[in-house]
């Protein structure tokens, strides 16, 4: 399949159009059981294995609504400085699929129990944007379905599915935005902005791990353009799943090009579902959008209504830890930083890994060297994350202590954190099986630097002359001898005494 789409540049685009985008993100939560029946939700079990008459559909089941979910449903909104209905009701979304054993999925549909909030989101040169929520709603996963025998794993040239209802019925939540307006040509790092800052949100509350790649979490980008100057709306496209960060940015950014040469050509707009994809990062029509009446949205007669009383609401909100964005301007303002140090922390994904090594006795500046230096380019070089290194934030404090004591230069510093790396242990039993310690024995010292005069008597002499600058020399050559293990400041002290000179 080759079809080519038409771009505009992507600045010609903004001169002419500006982008109005919806986000809608799916958050699968982390409780232990299904949405409504007592199913497990672990991953990675054999198909169809945590299943039951319930998530099945098979006539006369009775779902029943997991608490748990509702209360982490309760969060998120509160989170999203949303309302908290009193009273709502589940609703069926009717529709035939094969990964939906019950021919319709129980969502919320007029009465979702979250809305009306905003979430700040801050942009990579720390500035703030506000994205105005719509609404939080439960409902439920479908199944997973596997198309075998053709050359792509799509469905077209298949011979057969094979259907895992293991994820039907996990409890999803869906957060929709209200039309993002005024974001101009920062329109893609604002989609990409706003769904970093949910995902650390949804993960601060402990409602799930919020794990795009393994979709956990998932966006639909909405978007529309309009000429310069006008009211209206254009016609939106929605691009479905897209599951990372950087595709939420590029999908958004492509639809903004895509949209502008069909609007420039004298085209309009289909409203339809689109696909992206990773390896072109362009996207692809899907189907034509259903209403929502083709829906024939009922409310769910084999529910009771959720009534949250205030009280628990209160109860529920009082127990909120602190929010991402609150403890990342607290943490800023602590560390004495800027925004754009923070945007860096965050882009490494640095931030909790300092913040544990500063909880384990580290100070916040020297936490900060060693997870954004050194550990942050081992990550890179492995292509993980640091938090997934072979390195604890306790053993790293440990490491910044040893530095602190002066039992250890940061070149040495350094070697014990590749041998922690590499598993040789410990940074005390690395120091240990190593040898890596600070050479502190004054004899030992003494004896290196008259070494090293001796060695030099061209240096030594510019230095008895008055010449102290020349003193890196011979530093250089007692470090040298040492392995490094010398303490250089130590070692200029002695240099400068044996020959007479008073330093400044
Ligand atoms: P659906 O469920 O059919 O996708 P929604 O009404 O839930 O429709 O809207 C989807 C998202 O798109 C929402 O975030 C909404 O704010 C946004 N949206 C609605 N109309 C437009 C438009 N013309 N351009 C861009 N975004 C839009
Ligand atoms: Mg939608
Ligand atoms: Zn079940």
């Amino acid at each position: 399949m080759t079809t080519t789409t038409d771009l505009v540049p992507y600045e010609d685009a903004l001169a002419s159009y500006d982008p109005v985008m919806g986000l809608e993100v799916h958050v699968e939560l982390g409780t232990r059981t299904k949405m409504f029946c007592g199913c497990s939700t672990e991953l990675g079990q054999d198909a169809n294995t945590q299943t039951c008459p319930t998530c099945l559909g098979l006539p006369g089941a009775l779902p029943v609504v997991n608490a748990t979910g509702v209360e982490s449903a309760i969060k998120i909104g509160l989170a999203l400085n949303c309302e908290i209905a009193e009273w709502c009701r589940f609703a069926r979304k009717n529709y035939f699929y094969p990964d939906m054993p019950k021919n319709f999925q129980t969502s919320q549909y007029d009465e979702p129990i979250a809305f009306d909030g905003y979430l700040d989101v801050q942009l990579e040169d720390g500035e703030t944007f506000r994205v105005q929520i719509e609404r939080a709603h439960m409902e439920e996963d479908t199944g997973k379905s596997t198309h075998v025998g053709g050359a792509t794993g799509r469905i077209h040239g298949a011979s057969h599915s094979l259907l895992d209802y293991n994820r039907a019925g996990i409890p999803l939540i869906e957060i929709v935005t209200k039309p993002i307006e005024g974001a101009g040509e920062r329109a893609p790092e604002v989609a990409r902005a706003y769904v970093r800052e949910l995902r650390e949100l949804i993960r601060a509350l402990g409602v799930s791990e919020a794990r795009m790649e393994m979709g956990q979490m998932r966006c639909d980008v909405n978007l529309s353009l309009r000429p310069h100057g006008t009211e209206k709306f254009g016609t939106r496209s929605e691009t479905k799943n897209v599951n990372s960060l950087r595709s939420v940015e590029r999908a958004a950014r492509f639809e903004i090009q895509r949209h502008a040469a069909v609007l420039d050509s004298g085209g309009t707009i289909v409203q339809e579902t689109r696909h992206f994809h990773e390896d072109t990062g362009s996207t692809t029509s899907g189907r034509v959008k259903e209403e929502a009446e083709d829906y024939r949205y009922f409310p769910e007669p084999d529910l009771v209504p959720v009534a949250p009383s205030r009280a628990w609401v209160e109860e529920i909100r009082a127990g909120l830890p602190e929010l991402p964005l609150a403890r990342r301007t607290r943490l800023l303002a602590e560390w004495g930083i800027t925004a754009l140090d923070m945007q860096a922390i965050l882009n490494a994904g640095a931030l909790e890994p300092i913040v544990a090594t500063i909880e384990a006795g580290a100070d916040a500046a020297s936490a900060r060297k060693w997870w954004m230096g050194e550990l942050a380019r081992s990550a890179n070089e492995s292509g993980t994350s640091p938090d997934e290194l072979a390195i604890t934030p306790a053993e790293v404090a440990r490491v910044t202590e040893l530095v602190a004591k002066g039992d250890l230069n940061d070149k040495l510093a350094r070697q014990v954190i590749e041998g922690v790396l590499a598993g040789e242990g410990t940074p005390d039993e690395v120091v240990d099986r190593r040898g890596l310690k600070v050479v502190s024995d004054e004899g030992a010292l003494t004896t290196a630097v008259e070494e090293a005069i001796a060695g030099n008597p061209g240096v030594a002499g510019k230095i008895r002359g008055g010449k102290v600058a020349a003193a890196g020399a011979l530093v250089g050559a007692v470090m040298k001898a040492t392995r490094g293990q010398a303490d250089a400041a130590r070692v200029k002290e002695l240099i400068l005494e044996k020959l007479g000179v008073g330093e400044g």
